[in-house]
């Protein structure tokens, strides 16, 4: 409350009468239940700077120093009320070592910037040749500067699917987490596994020291690079790491199957791994 206090909510107010139907950002907050409760009384006109209801829009987003409030005066203006997610094709060149195919992958992300949390560039088609084949995918250049990767945004789509994906009615909790079987990363997701259910909130980088005093070196290094591709950064959460990992013995697991081959990094399931996971279950 104290920093919601410290806000200058008239002067960012001011500013943005003076660009009507144009996003600015009003203030920053650590907490993203703060920043969504101050959105909130903007647009509902709590907050004085805002008043009379109704005249300014408002949301709340990441942003790499907390949650930002992001306002826009509507007043006199037809403006079309921002999604929170927008739909767009995306290459996917998948993470195999030595795959060179390509798919476009339609996916849901959010609307925003992921680094200020700023509307996201105006989305266009992108038509390029791969193989001899012309494909289409969308491309947009964000206003804030902040350029997007395409695989930070299929790594943005997969935490938000799973973040919305519907879960069935009967069972209140989340569909369980189980390493795939004989998978190199098996072990170390059951473990991380372990840890959600006492925490399911649990942070990516808060497992790290867990799954290393269990011997799981190399899988808290494709955390740590998971993480650190991330979009959501120092946020992302241990379940979506854990997903990562299923998702990359899964991915072996097909590459195995279609070339009938040895897994490039080593035979499945063996190390430490396999071994070093006799906690209490
Ligand atoms: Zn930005």
């Amino acid at each position: 409350m104290r920093r919601y206090l410290q806000a200058d909510h008239r002067a960012a107010a001011a500013n943005a009468r003076q660009t009507p139907g144009t996003w600015i950002m009003a203030a920053l907050y650590d907490a993203s239940m703060t920043a969504r409760t101050v959105a909130r009384m903007a647009r509902n006109g709590t907050i004085g700077a805002y008043r009379p209801q109704g005249s300014f829009d408002a949301y709340e987003a990441m942003h790499d120093g907390g949650s930002a409030v992001w306002i826009r005066y509507v007043t006199g203006l037809d403006v079309v009320p921002m999604p929170d997610t927008v739909t767009v094709r995306v290459p996917d060149y998948g993470t195999q070592p030595g795959y060179e195919g390509v798919c476009i992958r339609t996916v849901d992300i959010s609307s925003r910037c992921r680094r200020c949390g700023a509307p996201r560039g105006p989305i266009r088609a992108h038509t390029f040749v791969k193989d001899g084949s012309r494909l289409v995918c969308d491309a947009w250049e964000n206003e804030c500067g902040h350029q997007d990767l395409y695989r930070m945004v299929l790594a943005e789509a997969r935490v938000l699917a799973e973040r919305t994906r519907p879960r069935p009615a009967k069972s209140p909790k989340k569909p369980l987490i189980r390493g795939v079987e004989g998978g190199r990363y098996a072990a170390t997701v059951d473990r991380i596994a372990e840890l959600i259910r006492e925490k399911p909130s649990l942070r990516a980088l808060r497992v790290l020291p867990h799954i290393e005093a269990h011997g799981h070196m190399d899988a808290a290094q494709v955390i740590r690079h998971f993480v650190s591709d991330s979009a959501t950064g120092c946020h992302t959460s241990a379940r979506a790491a854990a997903l990562h990992l299923i998702e990359l013995d899964e991915e072996a697991r097909r590459a195995a199957q279609a070339e009938q081959s040895e897994w490039q990094d080593g035979p499945i399931g063996c190390g430490l791994d396999a071994t070093t996971t006799g906690d209490n279950q």
